[in-house]
């Protein structure tokens, strides 16, 4: 298979940090799709992986090339492609394949297919070794994983909607959040941020919980109706009850029993942030009202792209900070101070100079 050298950026061990590094892309195959990397997110998922810190579930294996919201133009693609020509815009978000043929698949939930292979650190079925994600120059996927991204939205802004974007749209959508509907978003955070956008882009009434009181400003311009201060138990007592849906994007250790106890008659509380230590739960907070706890994780390509194509007709995207790739490692440090709003963006333009 002819191969083509492409410029990276990867971490050679868990306490390396990253720095410039040469991989190898495969010619695009009949169904392939060539793109040239313009702007990549930088997820949590990317530190957690540097770091190799869920090495239980998916140790890392080095070099890592982390990164997978991914927006970039299309340069080249196979004689069997039929949705990209190139110069056309596209996107790839966590997953580069899947076995598309279970039952999960065929509903057009990739995200849950048994053999999915993810957008870095998972074997590549085409080359050996493993997969390397979106902080590099250009990637080749199959078009079937590839997504196209609406013309009007700015394109750094729009690159953590394949992770962030997804990881809020979608559970939002499944609980059925629409006009009317109250809702909580607890954390103000990469996901945090795009949860209070969709919700109210969906109609939705948006309360957003916090533990940082400076953060209120914030969260009623990005579109909630009210701001609770979580440790206020006062001003949690006033919602008890009264909630159709809250999404839980905090990974750090918290007491979900508070917020269960705010939702109403078959009310839904949904995990997207994965603290370390397991939660505890009082199982009358559920039982008393028929609530449920559920978990999510990003979507379906389907979903994916219906996402964008509602961002680009509401004209949403996240709030970025762009920097270079050079700037990667002290963006890490950032992100674990949560000094940021609210996702960094790397421009891959920088990865040239
Ligand atoms: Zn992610
Ligand atoms: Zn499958």
């Amino acid at each position: 298979m002819t191969k083509s050298n492409v410029k990276a950026y990867a971490a050679q061990s868990a306490t390396s940090g990253l720095g410039p590094f040469g991989i190898t892309r495969r010619e695009p195959g009949p169904s392939d799709v060539h793109i040239e990397i313009l702007f990549c997110g930088v997820c949590h998922s990317d530190l957690h992986a540097v770091r190799n810190e869920w090495s239980s579930v998916m140790p890392t294996v080095y070099p890592i090339v982390p990164g997978h919201e991914i927006v970039g133009r299309v340069t080249r693609v196979g004689s069997a492609v039929a949705k990209f020509k190139a110069g056309d815009l596209a996107a790839v978000g966590c997953l580069v394949d899947s076995d598309r043929d279970c039952p999960r698949c065929t509903e057009g939930l990739e995200q849950f297919c048994p053999h999915l292979t993810l957008t870095y650190n998972s074997p590549d079925k085409h080359l050996g070794g493993v997969t390397y994600g979106g902080y590099s120059d250009s990637i080749v996927v199959d078009e079937r994983f590839v997504l196209r991204v609406p013309s009007n939205l700015n394109l750094a802004a729009t690159a953590p909607l394949l992770c962030a974007g997804i990881t809020t749209y979608s559970p939002l959508r499944h609980w059925g959040v629409t006009n009317g509907k109250k809702v909580g978003v607890v954390g103000l955070g990469g996901l945090g941020h795009m949860a209070v956008k969709f919700a109210r882009a969906f109609g939705a009434q948006v309360v957003v919980f916090t533990t940082s009181p400076g953060k209120q400003d914030d969260a009623l311009r990005l579109g909630a109706h009210e701001v609770v201060v979580s440790r206020n138990a006062n001003e949690m007592r006033k919602h008890a009850g009264s909630f159709d849906f809250i999404l839980d994007a905090v990974s750090a250790d918290h007491d979900l029993n508070a917020y269960v106890s705010l939702l109403g008659l078959d009310g839904n509380l949904t995990l997207v942030g994965a603290p370390e230590k397991p939660l505890a739960l009082a199982a009358f907070g559920l039982i008393l009202g028929r609530r449920s706890l559920s978990g999510s994780a990003i979507g379906g390509l389907p979903e994916t792209q219906e996402m964008l194509d509602f961002c680009g007709k509401h004209n949403i995207t996240a709030d970025v900070e762009v920097i270079p790739i050079q700037k990667v490692n002290e963006a890490y440090e950032r992100l674990l101070k949560s000094d940021v709003k609210y996702r960094f963006s790397i421009d891959m333009a920088s990865l040239k100079s």
